[in-house]
């Protein structure tokens, strides 16, 4: 029996449960991917987040860093931190091609924000744990804030760190429920944010663009309360069932997922290469039939609208608002509307 009763959430569990069931279950509750070891985008955005924690970390011990060092700390953390356990989970990427990306990621960063001055550092990875309501016993958010400046009392900046190359639109992010824990727990843990202002700064390093935002209080609670109900949901639910997407070629579980090994057992089937599977057949009749229906429906809607022209036209011929057949009568209204009834 699996323990669904998780103490803690994440908007990373959280994200995962809404997209699929299954991987939440393998990641958050089977902790599997504590056995898979890391996966190569894992370890790129590590070496990322941890150089740019030690870039802030090194300005506010009043020292500025070139370029090379930056370069230089962050190639000792890929190349230094790299084992034989990595996983590549795309084999059209490879180490040499995320060394880049995280280049890349640093360098944009560098050219945009270098001299580093814009407000003084509160806090970097700064870990949070909050419950999500009032009520007794109510489960624990946490998160991993990238770093929390303040630009002058009561006005603390949230900034996040991003390595991939999806950029979303500001209103997705003034919405999204990452940012608003960011906010919550900032305004619990720092009096002066409490009732200050909290802008964020969701930072694409990948294509160089930085996104800045701020979250209205109704939306805060209106996130707040979706987070506590999708909370009762996941704490609910015993059943993780695999919802496949296109994402799936993004999962890290996909060689451990049912739904994956049964399409490869129809490709093989279809390829010829293992006797045939009984669900093509019978989802191939449902199609067929599905398209009759739509065929036989088009033909349907023709027809009727043939016949009622032809018998608006024959009333009007005729001088009267009803056409006569064997057991109904068409009465015609506004010259075109026609309705069956039973004949009087
Ligand atoms: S491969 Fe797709 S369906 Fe299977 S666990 Fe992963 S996301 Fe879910």
């Amino acid at each position: 029996m699996v323990d669904v009763l998780m103490a803690t959430h994440s908007h990373s569990s959280l994200e995962r449960f809404e997209k699929c069931p299954l991987a939440y279950r393998m990641r958050y509750i089977d902790r599997i991917r504590d056995r898979l070891g890391e996966s190569l985008e894992q370890h790129l955005g590590k070496c990322v987040h941890s150089t740019l924690e030690w870039i802030h970390l090194r300005v506010h011990d009043g020292i500025l860093p070139l370029w090379a060092e930056i370069l230089d700390d962050f190639l000792k953390r890929y190349d230094g931190g790299w084992t034989d356990s990595i996983r590549l989970v795309h084999t059209d990427r490879t180490r040499e091609s995320y060394r880049l990306v995280g280049e890349r990621c640093l360098r944009n960063y560098f050219e945009a924000n270098t001299p580093f001055d814009e407000g003084s550092l509160v806090g970097a990875e700064w870990d949070f744990r909050f419950p999500i309501s009032r009520a007794d016993g109510s489960p624990l958010v946490t998160g991993k804030v990238d770093r929390i400046t303040r630009l002058a009392p009561g006005r603390l900046q949230v900034h996040d760190y991003k390595t991939s190359s999806f950029v979303p639109a500001r209103h997705e992010l003034e919405r999204s429920r990452q940012p608003a824990l960011y906010v919550m727990a900032i305004r619990r843990a720092y009096p002066d944010a409490a009732s200050g202002r909290v802008e964020l700064v969701w930072h694409y390093l990948n294509s160089g663009i930085m996104i800045r935002f701020d979250m209205t209080t109704g939306g805060l609670e209106r996130i707040r309360r979706q987070t506590e109900e999708l909370i009762e949901t996941v704490q609910a639910c015993t059943d993780f069932p695999a919802r496949p997407t296109r994402l799936c070629a993004w999962c890290e579980y996909g060689h451990l997922c049912p739904e994956n090994e049964y399409r490869e057992k129809v490709r093989a089937s279809l390829d010829g290469e293992r006797e045939p599977e009984p669900g093509i057949d019978l989802v191939d009749r449902l199609e067929r039939l599905t398209s009759l229906r739509r065929e036989f429906e088009k033909s349907f809607r023709e027809e009727k609208a043939r016949i009622e022209r032809t018998i608006a036209s024959h009333a009007s011929e005729q001088g009267v608002n009803s056409v006569l057949g064997t057991r109904m009568e068409a009465v015609v209204t506004d010259g075109a509307k026609v309705r069956l009834r039973r004949k009087r």
